[in-house]
């Protein structure tokens, strides 16, 4: 599969997120929430670029069942196990489509009263968006077509050890 975004463009903008994140945060702590599964990848890599001072706490969301098309109809796979009241909370998100999950999973953690939510996602499809969703940071834009690796998967859940994104 050949790549549309090449691991070594990946890890370089990661490198400025992680220390554009530091000085943001300062001493503060901040929960890093990746959303499983797709997120994983990214999020590992992320809270190794990050120097300050971070917890790590997970939630899950399913939006796509086994297609590869979104049903609209987000479900909640896992809740996160940590208090979330007066946190600086970072959501960490692999991609963002109609935005449906995204806007979803946003309402959710502020139900939780946290003092501050910021979203990254590594991966934007603004062409399809339906639900506006508050984002902090995107790494890259991509045109409206299905892609698969660096933590996203394909058909029967493979591909997501690809180092690199690549359009399936
Ligand atoms: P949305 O709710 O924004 O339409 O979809 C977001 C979720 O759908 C993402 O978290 C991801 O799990 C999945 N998704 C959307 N586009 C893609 C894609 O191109 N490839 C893969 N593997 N998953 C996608």
């Amino acid at each position: 599969m050949k790549p549309l975004i090449p691991a070594e463009v990946i890890q370089a903008r990661i490198a400025e997120l992680g220390a554009e994140l530091d000085t943001l945060y300062g001493d503060d702590e901040v929960v890093v929430v990746p959303v499983l599964k797709g997120s994983f990848v990214f999020a590992a890599d992320l809270v190794r670029a990050m120097r300050c001072n971070v917890t790590v706490d997970f939630i899950g969301a399913s939006s796509y069942g086994e297609s590869t098309k979104s049903s609209g109809e987000v479900r909640l796979t896992l809740d996160s196990s940590v208090s979330l009241m007066g946190k600086q909370v970072l959501l960490v998100e692999d991609i963002v489509d109609t935005g449906l999950t995204l806007a979803y999973i946003q309402k959710f953690i502020k139900s939780r009263s946290p003092a501050g939510l910021r979203t990254v996602a590594l991966l934007d499809k603004p062409a399809r968006r339906v639900a506006p969703v508050e984002l902090f940071r995107v790494l890259f834009r991509i045109p409206d077509r299905f892609v698969v690796g660096y933590g996203l998967d394909g058909p029967g859940g493979l591909y997501r050890n690809l180092p690199f994104v690549a359009v399936l």
